[in-house]
Order: structure tokens, then sequence, then C-alpha cells
């Protein structure tokens, strides 16, 4: 099975190859200081959103819960720092709305380390006592979907899931936080696979990386072996050709097995569930240690970025307290949460990362204006977008439609349902029409009239 993926030579049908720009991919992940104060919101993912567990004035430690939830598809969150709750309510978050969050004052002479957690031993715990010690973690995909984690990895009653796909290819530029943790975190992803397996009741699992990764493999394949035995099954890793966006769901599964995912369903349908290496390596650390996720591996990088690295960052830390350490000026231009390619531009610094920013990139004036990227031009019908789309859609006719607000039509004739996103239309556009930007305001209308 071993690079058969990798001789197939195209991963799957059509995709891009923008420039890597990784130059953060060789160097540690190094620790950010703790910030005075961090602001966690309470609405980082989909379900309910959970209810604050402490009042103003509490002191909190590290790891403490702060909000709890009883709904399956919200999960709870800890305190990222020791310190006192100066605040609960509407703080701005990155998505734009204020959203209710807990601020807490970190002590400065504390020790900053975790002292709630106590060690568990889940050596004999079934499928479903492992869902629960995952929800308990507060994890959610770390990969930028920030779904919760144990909700991924329940499988619906009349599903079998055989195989744990791992998802290690970090298509998007710039972003190098999972190539760092499955270098330096292998051992731990190793421990995350083995709980997942035993959630789902696979029996295998690939790790799938793109070929612009090889330490990675030769980590994994080591920490592999230092498991030794792996009663639930066989784990290994294998290359995949690099391109974009090979990162997503069904492009990995078609690049690793050669089977497309149908329009409308999940990988589950296919026996199969895809997770996120970091995700993993977060539970290989926190299960057996009993604690929450209280902090996440981020690159910060970009043209605009003095000291750019992979930082281990609490949760709630202030993206302007962030830059500043990692030495961006204040005039940065844009600033993008995420990747190049699927990221979320935000107009203020004064937001917190939350458990789904996998990167923050920063742009001076000048690097856009390289890019030529300020003005945009009519559709000239030239076909590369069509060219590009990985889901074979037609994105130019969908960007016509979306200038005449005909939303209703993109989504009945012309599947806007099945775009992910990915921005390869955008990416290849001579014109510069911002296609991924528009597709994304119809499926918010759609969204909004179909909730009336
Ligand atoms: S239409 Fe959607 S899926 Fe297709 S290239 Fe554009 S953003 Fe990606
Ligand atoms: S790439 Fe841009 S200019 Fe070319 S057909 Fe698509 S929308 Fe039109």
């Amino acid at each position: 099975m071993k690079f058969i993926s990798y001789l197939r030579g195209e991963a799957f049908q059509r995709g891009v190859h923008p420039p890597s720009s990784k130059m953060t991919a060789q160097m540690k992940i190094r620790r950010l200081p703790f910030p005075p104060k961090v602001t966690v919101p309470l609405s980082q993912h989909i379900g309910k959103v959970p209810r604050p567990v402490v009042r103003v004035g509490q002191e909190v430690v590290r790891g403490q819960p702060i909000a709890h939830t009883e709904d399956w598809l919200s999960v709870p969150h800890h305190a990222p720092v020791t310190g006192v709750v100066e605040f609960i309510g509407l703080r701005p978050s990155a998505r734009g709305p204020w959203v209710e969050s807990i601020v807490i004052r970190a002590y400065p002479g504390a020790t900053q380390e975790d002292l709630w957690g106590q060690p568990r031993d889940l050596s004999t715990a079934n499928g479903s006592e492992i869902l629960q010690a995952i929800w308990d973690t507060g994890m959610v995909g770390l990969g930028g979907a920030a779904f919760p984690t144990h909700a991924k990895l329940t499988v619906p009653k009349q599903a079998h899931v055989h195989t744990l796909v791992v998802n290690g290819c970090e298509c998007e530029p710039y972003l190098t936080c999972d190539h760092r943790v499955m270098v330096e975190q292998a051992d731990d992803l190793v421990t995350g696979i083995r709980y997942g397996m035993r959630a789902t009741g696979a029996v295998r699992t690939i790790v799938g990386i793109e070929d612009n990764k090889p330490d990675a493999l030769v980590a994994i394949d080591a920490a592999i072996k230092r498991a030794g035995v792996v009663p639930e099954g066989e784990i290994h890793a294998e290359l995949v050709p690099t391109k974009y966006p090979q990162g997503s769901e069904k492009m990995l599964v078609m690049a690793l097995f050669g089977v497309e995912i149908p329009a409308g369903s999940l990988p589950v349908a296919l026996g199969m569930v895809v997770n996120n290496v970091g995700t993993l390596a977060a539970l290989g650390q926190l299960l057996p240690a009993g604690r929450g996720l209280t902090e996440r591996v981020v690159t910060i990088t970009g043209p605009g970025v003095a000291r750019p690295g992979d930082y281990i960052v609490p949760i709630g830390t202030p993206l302007r307290f962030v830059l500043d350490y990692a030495g961006a000026p204040a005039e940065s231009h844009q600033v993008i949460l995420g990747g190049p390619m699927m990221g979320q531009a935000i107009a203020s610094l004064d937001v917190p990362v939350t458990k789904g920013v996998s990167g923050v990139l920063v742009f001076r004036k000048e690097d856009m204006e390289s890019r030529e990227v300020l003005n945009t031009y009519p559709c000239i019908k030239c076909g590369e977008c069509v060219e590009s789309c990985p889901m074979g859609l037609n994105p130019s006719t969908l960007g016509l439609l979306a200038a005449k607000r005909e939303y209703e039509m993109m989504g009945d004739n012309f599947h806007l349902g099945e775009c992910f996103e990915c921005g390869c239309c955008t990416y290849v556009c001579p014109s510069n029409i911002p296609l991924v930007q528009q597709f994304r305001v119809a499926k918010q209308v759609l969204r909004e009239r179909a909730a009336a």
C-alpha cells in the first residue's frame, strides 16, 4: 500500500500549486510568553454556547473548567492562565460580531503550570468512555474547522468505520504548525491515534503527508516503531504528492485510496473518519494527563513578521500581543487568521487567538501591491477557474450569478453547496475577481433565507 498513492502521480483532479512559502518549516516550536490578560470567547465552534461556571472576581488556576455545556455539539472551555476572572460579557471576536467571553487577568508571578488535571488511566476504557474523555478536554479540530472532536469521532449507529485517516498534508502555503507537530510530537500523535482508533472502532490508520515534509514521515515511522505492538491494528504513514487543496477530506481520501466520497456524503459513508495531526497529537498529550485544552501551536509568519515561527500560544491571547512579540509592525497592512487560501482577513487586532486558529499571517502594503491583487477587472472568460476547481464546479458562472445576486440559482443549478471555499478559483483568476468571497456571501444569504 505504501507509496501507491505517491506513484499514482496526480493525487486528484485539478487544484493548484501555489508557492509554499513555508519559511518556518525547519524552526523548532517555541513557547510564547503568557499575556497579562486572556479573553476566552465562549462561542468558538458550532453547537450551543457553553455557559460560564465562574464568576467575576473568582480566582482560577490554569486548566480549571470555566465554561460547561451539555450540548453534544459543543465543548467546555478551560482557564488558559492562572489568575482572576476580571470580566464576563461581550468582547470582539475574529468572526466580526461581539461574543460572550470570559476575561482572565493572569497573575504575573504564577508558575502557569497546569494545576487542575489529574492523570487518568484509559487503558481499559471503551469507545464511549474515550469519547466522553475527549469531550471533557474541550477539543475541537485544530486544523481550522474547529468542529468538536468527540462528535467527529462518533460513528453513526448504522455505520461501520474501518479506517482512521490522519491528515498531515498542511497544504496551505506558509503554515507549518502541523509539520512541526509531526516532527516534534510524533509520539503524542501515535498515542492520540490509538485513542482515535478505539473511539471509532477503526482497525487501521493511515497518516497522509505531503511529500514536501519527508522529515515528518521519518519522525512518525520512528514513533510507530517506538510504540511497539499496536493491538488495535496497523498504523502507517504515507506520502502523497504536494498539491493544494490536498488537506481537504475529499481530496485526501481520493489521493490515498483513489475513491471519491459521493456528493453530499461524509467519509464515514466509505467507512472512514478523517482527523487532523494537530488534534490527535494534542489528545495524545491531554487524555492521559486528564487535562483540558488551554493552548495550541500557531504558525506566526509572513513577510511582515521579524521573528516568524511556530509558537505554543495560550488560548485567548490577544492578537496584538502575539504580533508585538513576533515583531510585526503596527502598520501591518493585512493580517490573516489561517492560511492565505482559506484564511480570514481581520479588521482589528483586538481579538483573541481561539482554538481553531492555526496561523497568523502578516503582510505589509508593499507585499500586497507586489501581488497585484488590489484591482479587479471584468471576467475575460479564460476558463482558468474552471480548470482549477477540484470539485468540478464552474466558478466563472457562479461569480456572474453572484454579481447579479442570483443566489438560489447558484445553489439549485450550479451546486454552490459543493464549494468548500478552497480559494483555487480566486487564486488563478487573472482578473482578480474575489470569487470565493462572493461564494461565502451567497452561502450565508442562502443559510439565512433557509432559517427564516
Ligand atoms: S468554486 Fe469553491 S471549490 Fe471550486 S475552486 Fe472555487 S472555492 Fe474552490
Ligand atoms: S478565471 Fe476569472 S477571468 Fe477567467 S473565467 Fe474565471 S472568473 Fe473569468
